[in-house]
């Protein structure tokens, strides 16, 4: 059977049993044909837009024999799919933007429609997802981060729900980790940094916002340097979002501990 990475077997584990899955941006098709190979999925859909990583996908699904169960289409984002065509759609490894713009184009085609389940990894720009996932009612119910070969990987779980927009109101108020915040600044700070991955505190948390930090830092010095008006503003709301990252990490790894 093959081998998943870290972060692909991840986003497998969150994939519901029994589920038909269109793998949006599959290249390689690694995860279809890992989730047929461990029956964890009847049927998927290898998606791809580009011709190099569809004929990738097409010569892995033929190498592991299993082209009778997964289809490779060649085609940009939800338009391989039918509506009702399947249970959940995974998109791993782009931007956040791409991914959302993705699945905006996908709901404006009634390609989202029978869609129970979204599993997504996005690369950067986790809020841009959270922000459409809740704009669109879909009830964010888990998150995990990972760290694998020195890089930092979230990914979100989401499901269709009637009571999704009540869940993630109570989720992204930021009440169930009892912050100290604003109401603003703590719906900032879930979808910025996660509304189930802070709880966690996790230590790989604490590291990609270390890092972000140190990013602000290196921002803000040559903001400093510069003689334009407009650095003056940019320097100000530079140094907020790392104040409030700092306060963050402080009150959960040094206050709470
Ligand atoms: N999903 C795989 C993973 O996580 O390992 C591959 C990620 S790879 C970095 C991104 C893939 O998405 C590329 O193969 C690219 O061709 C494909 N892609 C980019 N934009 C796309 C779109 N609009 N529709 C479908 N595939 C797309």
């Amino acid at each position: 059977m093959i081998q998943l990475s870290k972060r692909l077997q991840t986003v497998a584990d969150y994939i519901t049993a029994g589920n038909k899955v269109a793998d949006i941006g599959s290249d390689h098709a690694l995860l279809p044909v890992y989730l047929i190979q461990s029956t964890k999925c009847p049927s998927a859909i290898a998606g791809e837009l580009n011709e190099g990583p569809w004929q990738a996908a097409r010569k892995q699904i033929a190498n592991a024999g299993l082209s009778v169960k997964i289809d490779a289409r060649r085609g940009n984002g939800l338009a391989v799919i039918t509506p009702n065509e399947v249970d959940t759609i995974t998109i791993c490894g782009m931007g956040g933007v791409l991914m959302s713009d993705i699945l905006e184009e996908g709901l404006q085609t009634g390609k989202l429609e029978g869609v129970k389940e979204l599993v997504l990894q996005p690369n950067v720009g986790e809020d841009t997802v959270r922000r459409w996932l809740v704009q669109n009612h879909w009830a964010l119910i888990d998150e995990i981060i990972i760290e694998e070969d020195g890089k930092i990987y979230e990914v979100l779980h989401a499901i269709r729900s009637d009571e999704a927009d009540q869940h993630n109101k109570q989720l992204f108020s930021g009440k169930h980790i009892s912050f100290p915040f604003s109401e603003s600044q703590n719906e900032t700070i879930m979808f910025r940094m996660g509304p189930h991955l802070l709880p966690k505190r996790n230590n790989v948390l604490l590291k990609k916002w270390q890092s972000e930090i140190q990013k602000l830092e290196y921002i803000m010095t040559s903001l400093q340097q510069s003689t334009l008006d407009s650095a003056k503003a940019k320097l100000e709301a530079t140094e907020q979002e790392k104040n409030q990252i700092s306060e963050v990490l402080k009150w959960l790894f040094t206050d709470k501990q």
